[in-house]
This record gives C-alpha cells, structure tokens and sequence, in this order.
C-alpha cells in the first residue's frame, strides 16, 4: 500500500472509483479536480463512444468518447471493467480472460499507459473468477460492490470492499469520523459508484458538499486506485 510508504507524512488516502464510463463522468471529473480529489475509472471499451467511419453516426453516444478519455481522465486512473460487462461468475475462464484482456488492451492503446486493476461488473465474483483473473491477467486490485464500512487496509486486494457507496446514507457520518482520525497506520475511505445515479441537482449537491468534507487536509494522500493500493 503506497501509503505506507508516505507513512512519515500521512496515514489516511482517500479514494474514489466510478464504473461504465456514462457522459456524466465529464461533470464528475470537473468537480473531482475543483476538490484535488483522485478517482479511478473503470471502463468497458465496446461500449465508448465512436463515430461510425461510413455513417459518422455515433455508437453509445451515452458514453465518454474514446479518442477523449486520454485528456478527460488525465491526473486520475483509467481500469478496466471488461469489454461488454458480462457477470464473470457466469463465462468460462477463457471468455474472463478475453473480456479483461482485451479491455484492458483498448484501455492501454487510449490512455498510454499500463492497466493493472478492475472493477467487477455487475460486482459478480467468485473463488473460480479470482483464480483465472490471478494467472492469466495483469490486474492487480479488483474491486467489489461489497460495502466494508471500515476504513482497515485489506489483504486481499483481488477481492477489495469499497467503504461505502456514493450514496450510502452514513456517508457524511463517515467522512466525519475519517477526517477527526489520527491513525497510527494507514486507514484508506473508498468510495465507489456511478456517475449517472447523480440523477438530480441535489444529488450532485450532496456528493459535492462530501467532497468539500474530505479535500484540502494536510493529513490525507489524495490518491487513484492504484496509488493508494499497490
Ligand atoms: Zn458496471
């Protein structure tokens, strides 16, 4: 945990991780970097935004645009969340190692550089999920849709738990108890969600006000994914 190795300076790292890439990540990460606030951002490269070549129509106009994800996500982290978000529990070991792969190939091409962790889709894992992704893959954190409601660092980092959901309804409580902690070892608050469940101007208000909470602390590492976990 990258953490520790800032220990001498700070024990707590706040986190974010938002999955499937929906247009409304533009909003997001606009009030992410007006808070210094790090996310990670797991995508399903089938299902970006692209122009047709012939038509110059536009496939899943709902989604962030390949050709801008570079410079959209640029400061935060991009990972991989499958090419077409199957239930993973659900496909062969080949098929798991296809979907990641591959995505994880596309995701490479766009942004430049090395993908090495994932969210679930659909949150769907198992023992025999965890095992393929192990051997046959590059990723090195996976994240869950399982609410720890602990800050405690994790062993298992292919099978990590987010603190809490965006719109968990503690989420305040928690965040206040985060930024009175002082630690003596490291303690991460990770959140996780959607940008598209921020469907009405209090919900975006509300996630703002929380952001407002955690930010500008000399105590806390503001960090992506990989930052505060590898
Ligand atoms: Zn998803």
């Amino acid at each position: 945990m990258e953490t520790q190795g800032r220990a001498s300076r700070v024990n707590k790292a706040v986190t974010f991780s938002f999955d499937d890439g929906q247009m409304e990540d533009v909003r997001l990460v606009d009030l992410l970097n007006r808070y210094r606030l790090k996310c990670t951002f797991n995508l399903n490269s089938a299902y970006l935004c692209r122009e047709d070549a012939l038509t110059k129509t536009l496939h899943h106009a709902d989604r962030v645009k390949a050709d801008e994800i570079k410079a959209l996500y640029k400061g935060h982290e991009v990972a991989c969340h499958t090419c077409t978000h199957p239930s993973l529990t659900e496909i062969a070991a080949d098929e798991i190692i296809y979907q990641i792969n591959r995505d994880a190939e596309i995701l490479e091409e766009l942004c430049g550089y090395a993908i090495c962790g994932m969210a679930y889709p659909n949150g769907r894992f198992d023992d025999r999920v965890v095992g393929v992704i192990s051997e046959n893959t590059a990723i090195r954190y996976a994240r869950t849709t399982v609410s720890a409601g602990s800050f405690d660092r994790q062993e298992d980092l292919l099978r990590f738990h987010p603190t809490c959901h965006q719109e968990n309804k503690d989420i305040f409580a928690l965040a206040d108890a985060f930024v009175q902690l002082q630690p003596t070892e490291p303690k991460l608050f990770y959140i996780w969600g959607h940008s598209y469940e921020f469907n009405s101007p209090e919900k975006w208000e509300r996630f703002e006000a929380l952001c407002a909470k955690l930010s500008g602390k000399k105590d806390i590492f503001y960090g992506t994914n990989r930052e505060v976990l590898l």
